[in-house]
């Protein structure tokens, strides 16, 4: 299954800030493009708020790597100190649907439309065996 990541940006010039709000998936493969996201963001000299909170799926792992580098984003002076990065992570992480396995039991049409049509999931369209 693809995971894609989806992030929207908005800023506040008022109070230098930065809203990055992760709306897909954020898994391993795709963290450090979330990543470069925050260090081009900063170099606006904007305070990063990243919220989590409306993603689609956030894998642990991916979460540890941001929470570790998130450290690491550059922070450029500005007018009463350096760019801070803050993250904003839901109580529970959510997981995008899981791959239906070949061997599964055969799809009825509700989880059919929901996969094919709801999620593009591939999976469905595999032939049994
Ligand atoms: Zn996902």
């Amino acid at each position: 299954m693809e995971h894609t990541l989806r992030v929207l940006v908005r800023i506040d010039t008022k109070t230098s800030s930065a809203c990055i709000e992760v709306r897909g998936c954020l898994v391993p493969e795709n963290c450090g493009d979330l990543i470069g996201i925050l260090r081009h963001t900063a170099a606006l000299g904007a305070h990063l708020v990243v919220n989590l909170s409306r993603a689609s799926h956030l894998d642990v792992l991916a979460l540890d790597e941001l929470l570790a580098r998130a450290d690491e984003v550059p922070s450029q002076p500005i007018a009463g100190g350096h760019t801070t990065v803050s993250v904003q992570i839901p109580e529970r992480l959510p997981a995008c649907l899981p791959p239906v396995p070949a061997h599964a039991n055969p799809l009825d049409n509700e989880l059919a439309f929901e996969l094919a049509f709801l999620q593009r999931s591939t999976a469905v369209f595999r032939r049994p065996g």
